[in-house]
Parts: C-alpha cells; structure tokens; sequence
C-alpha cells in the first residue's frame, strides 16, 4: 500500500500537495516540512498548505518561510488553487477532515487526486482510502523517517529536512518521555542527529524563547487546579479574564493541562480555556489505561489519542466546569 505509493513516487515526478491539521504543532510542521524537503529532494513540486500559522517557535523551522509554504488563512485563494492544481495529496498528522478547519474541509473532502494519509491518531477516516496509520507511533514525523527508510532514501536528507522530522518527534514525545517512546524511536532520532539535525538547538528554540505572558498565564492556570474524583481527576480552568490580565498570546497555555498529571494520584487532568467566541476549548491528558479519546469523543465532540486529546463545549465556562466534573466523579469513581 504505502510501497505502492512510494513506487509511484520514484516512477515519475509528481505535483504534490502536503497538508496538515489547524493550529499546527511541531509534529505537524516537522513532519510536513520534513516531508517536503525530503521530496523537492527527490525532485518532485511541492507545496505545503498549512490551515493557520503555527507558534512562533515553530515559525522558525528550517523551510518555513519559503515560497512553496502557504497558510490558508491569509492566502485563502492560493490555497485552493494549490488543491486544484495538485494529483497528489499526503494528510500528515490528523485522521479525519474536519481536522483542517472549516475553510480548507471541503477542499480535502472533494480532492480528486490521489489522497495519502499519514497520521498516528485513533479512527482515521474512511474518507482516506489510502492511509499509512499507526497509534503505536509516538509521531508523524516518526513515520515519514520510516517512509525515507522504506525508500532507501537517507541519503536525500539533508540539515533541514531532518530539523524538521527531529522536531516533531521531540515535541510529540514530550521530549522523548511519553510511553510511545521506543528504541525505534531513539533510534530514528539518532539518524536524524547524524544527518545533522541539532537536538539542544531545537529544543532552545522551542523551549527557551518563551513570552513573559505564558508564565503569568501558567500561573493563572495553575492557581487554579482542582482535584476532583477522590484526587484521581485534576480541573484547570482559564477564563477570559484570565487570558487578558496575563497578555495571553495563542500558544502560551500550551503544555499546561499535562501539570495537572504531576500531582501525586491524579489520572486525568483537564484544562478549559474560554475563548472569544464563546466556546471553551478542552485539553485531556491521562495516564495508563485511562482513554480521554473515548472521553471526548462521547461527552465533547473532540478527539484524539488515548493519553491526550481536545474538545469544545459552548456550555459556558462555569456550567461547563460544573457538568465536567460530574462526569469524572462518574467515571474516575
Ligand atoms: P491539545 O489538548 O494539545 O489541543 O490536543 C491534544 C490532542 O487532541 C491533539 O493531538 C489533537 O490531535 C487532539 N485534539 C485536540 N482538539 C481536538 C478536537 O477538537 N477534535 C478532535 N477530534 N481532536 C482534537
Ligand atoms: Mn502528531
């Protein structure tokens, strides 16, 4: 199936497109540049369309700001043009349509090229006829370095490309730490580092370029854990007044939800940001056999993995916080 398209890929050059979910992270930006390098490299088009823009941090990845890399959501025509134009097209990081947000679902629902997923979550959409998917994977970019190993391909990678593919897997993993993390995987990131890619430099950049307003916003939001369910379940909560007194920039509550897991017997950890438009976004992180997809899935309408995934309620954030915390009572009990 993937050998098939890795077949293609070889036989002739291709227009290809390469997406990735919204608010793209480092797995989805690592594993679409890196993506992307690997196969300019291979002397194929190619362009990235990315929903929005990432962090900044993210920003800087070797490729970013090159002319094949556009984001949607401030060039809405150049992206569709770029789904007309392309006959190839691999969805990295995210398992159903939905996941591109509103403007670009469509685009992906009616592409009338061949469609390739590549992606690590749970339930990939049968949409996907072709799907390269695997929730033992700890990232994408984990799986596209198995790609270039499918392909006898390490010899096309270069600094970039494995800076890119290095960062997804360090940012997905929690910097090597999650369960998913295996001698495969350090073994992946061993190549990438002989391939010139720069650990601690990556790590600098993500890591140690924070904003003043992420450690007040983390104070608000660690000031305000609860525990709940006899201490198995924690409840973080950041309301709109929150965000504000701490100048809170999209991206700085990122991380945060997984301090909840850090208290001695907590299982489930759930962060609630309110949001402008009224809608509360839900971060889940759990531990063991706990699976906050199914979670989310039944009570929120999200998903995600089984140790960490998202929702929405537009319940309103105190009625919300109420009905949540019901819930893990029931569940946790
Ligand atoms: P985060 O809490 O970091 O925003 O998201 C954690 C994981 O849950 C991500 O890997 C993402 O795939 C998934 N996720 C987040 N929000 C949603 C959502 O609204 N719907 C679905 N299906 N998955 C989500
Ligand atoms: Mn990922």
């Amino acid at each position: 199936m993937i050998h098939d398209v890795l077949q293609a890929l070889r036989q002739r050059t291709h227009q290809i497109l390469i997406t990735t979910h919204w608010n793209p992270d480092g797995d989805a930006v690592g594993s679409a540049l890196g993506w992307a390098h690997y196969l300019r490299a291979s002397g194929h088009q190619v362009r990235v369309v990315l929903p929005n823009a990432p962090s900044k941090p993210i920003q800087s990845s070797p490729g970013y700001t090159s002319a094949y890399v556009t984001v949607a959501e401030e060039r809405p025509d150049e992206a569709a043009e770029l789904f007309r134009r392309a006959e190839l097209h691999f969805a990295l990081d995210y398992n159903t349509p939905s996941r591109v947000g509103s403007a670009l679902e469509p685009f992906v629902r009616e592409f009338a090229g061949r469609q390739v997923l590549v992606d690590h979550h749970q339930q990939p959409d049968p949409l996907f006829t072709e799907a390269f998917s695997s929730t033992a994977k700890g990232s994408t970019s984990e799986m596209i370095s198995d790609l270039i190993t499918a392909d006898d391909g390490w010899g096309k990678v270069d600094v970039a490309c494995a800076e890119n593919l290095l960062m997804g897997m360090i940012t997905d993993s929690g910097s090597f730490r999650f369960p998913s993390t295996t001698a495969h995987t350090m073994a992946t990131a061993a190549r990438l580092i002989e391939a010139g890619a720069h650990a601690h430099a990556i790590h600098a950049r993500l890591y140690d370029a924070n904003p003043l307003s992420r450690l007040h916003t983390f104070g608000h939001g660690l000031r305000s854990a609860v525990l709940v369910a006899g201490g198995r379940g924690a409840v973080l909560v950041l309301s709109l007044a929150d965000l504000e007194s701490a100048g809170y920039v999209a991206g700085d509550s990122e991380g945060l939800v997984n301090w909840g897991l850090s208290v001695d017997g907590v299982e489930v950890s759930v962060l609630l940001r309110e949001d402008a438009a009224g809608l509360v976004k839900m971060s889940f992180r759990s531990t063991g056999d706990r699976d906050v997809n199914e979670f989310a899935r039944s009570y929120y309408s999200g998903g995600g993995h089984r140790n960490a995934a998202g929702g929405a309620s537009s319940l309103g954030l105190a009625d919300l916080k109420a009905e949540l915390i019901q819930y893990l009572e029931q569940w946790l009990a």
